[in-house]
């Protein structure tokens, strides 16, 4: 009911933050978490910085490293539902590498994740509601590397399938033309399906880890409801999303294809943020067309479409910089 409230509150627009545990290596170098929750609401958290000086933020709700993934989707199942009502949603997981944006959207076998917890909820319900509505849900999976865009479910396909481009249809929708879909019947076959493409997404590299930080990977589950009452008929998009690693890389760092990918991922991120920005101060002029990303996402950014963006940060004073990073980029969207 409380989460109701924020959600009348805040519009179409969500923040969440998460803060993972401090690891094995983080504890054994017995350097103190610099978030602190002391005193703090659901929907707050501290920063204690290196002049000890402490920098408070306050987000649509913040998870803390005790939060289980059964509480965080008990705070996101209202917005994946609304999917079933035919509302277009977006859920991203954004922040650097390494604070658990895979372990929120996919999660582990023993500790699924949204996506996992998404689709067995909305086979649920659509169930439940099967004397008056008929659903059919179908998933597609794709990654937006360097700009390029790659379906990780038909790579095998033979012949291998065209390079995939965005284009606008006649209701004025973004489709991407020949991405597979797969129709899905239960969340085990689901599983199965985003097993064989993170099997796809990661043939070609040397370090599977390496590459999934430095690309977007993107779920979109497509429900087409049918109400049995008076014919109505809907199609609606969930778009379940694990961002590439907001962390910037030093120019000094790093060059050649490395420095490229990097300068890619920026821009992604920033015009995501951008986009999310004017959509929440109401600007007239939207910036989808700055990036793959969000030119993609268009039809599902915006209007009445639902969007929630977790926030993942580690503990680590290590990471302060960074952290400071995806708490302000985080702000400045909310
Ligand atoms: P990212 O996708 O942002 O690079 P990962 O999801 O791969 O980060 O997380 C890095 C490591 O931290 C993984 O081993 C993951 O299982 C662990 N981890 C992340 N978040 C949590 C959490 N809330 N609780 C326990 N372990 C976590
Ligand atoms: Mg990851």
């Amino acid at each position: 009911r409380l989460y109701n409230e924020v959600i009348e509150l805040k519009g179409n627009i969500r923040v969440f933050c998460r803060c993972r545990p401090l690891n094995q290596d983080e504890i054994a170098s017995g350097l103190p978490s610099v978030v602190d929750f002391d005193g703090c609401q659901d929907s707050e958290l501290q920063i204690i910085c290196s002049d000890s000086s402490k920098k408070q933020f306050k987000f649509d709700y913040v998870f803390g490293p005790h939060d289980n993934q059964e509480a965080i989707f008990a705070q996101t199942s209202p917005v994946v539902n609304s999917v079933l009502d035919g509302f277009n949603v977006c859920i991203f997981a954004y922040g650097q590498t390494g604070t658990g944006k895979t372990f929120t959207m996919e999660g582990t076998p023993e500790n699924r994740g949204v996506n996992y917890r998404a689709l067995k909820e909305l086979f649920r319900i659509s169930e439940q509601r099967s004397s008056t509505m008929r659903y059919e849900l179908s998933v597609s999976m794709l990654e937006v590397y360097n700009e390029k865009i790659r379906d990780l479910l038909s790579e095998n396909s033979d012949p291998p399938p065209k390079k995939l481009e965005i284009k606008q249809a006649a209701e004025g929708t973004q489709e991407v033309p020949g991405l597979f879909e797969a129709r899905v019947y239960g969340t085990d076959e689901v599983w199965e399906l985003l097993k064989t493409g993170n099997q796809i997404r990661s043939v070609g590299s040397t370090n599977a880890n390496e590459l999934s930080s430095r690309s977007h990977c993107l779920l979109r589950v497509t429900v087409r409801g049918e109400n049995l009452v008076n014919g109505q008929r809907t199609r609606s998009h969930l778009w379940l999303v694990d961002l590439a690693g907001s962390e910037r890389v030093g120019r000094i760092e790093v060059e050649g294809e490395r420095l490229k990918e990097s300068q890619f991922i920026n821009k992604s991120l920033s015009a995501l943020g951008d986009v999310i920005y004017a959509l929440a101060n109401k600007t007239a002029h939207i910036p989808y067309r700055n990036s793959k990303l969000t030119h993609l996402l268009q039809s599902s950014l915006g209007g009445d479409c639902k969007t929630l963006m977790f926030v993942q940060i580690s503990p680590s004073a290590a990471d302060l910089g960074e952290t400071l990073c995806s708490l302000n980029f985080a702000s400045r969207v909310r």
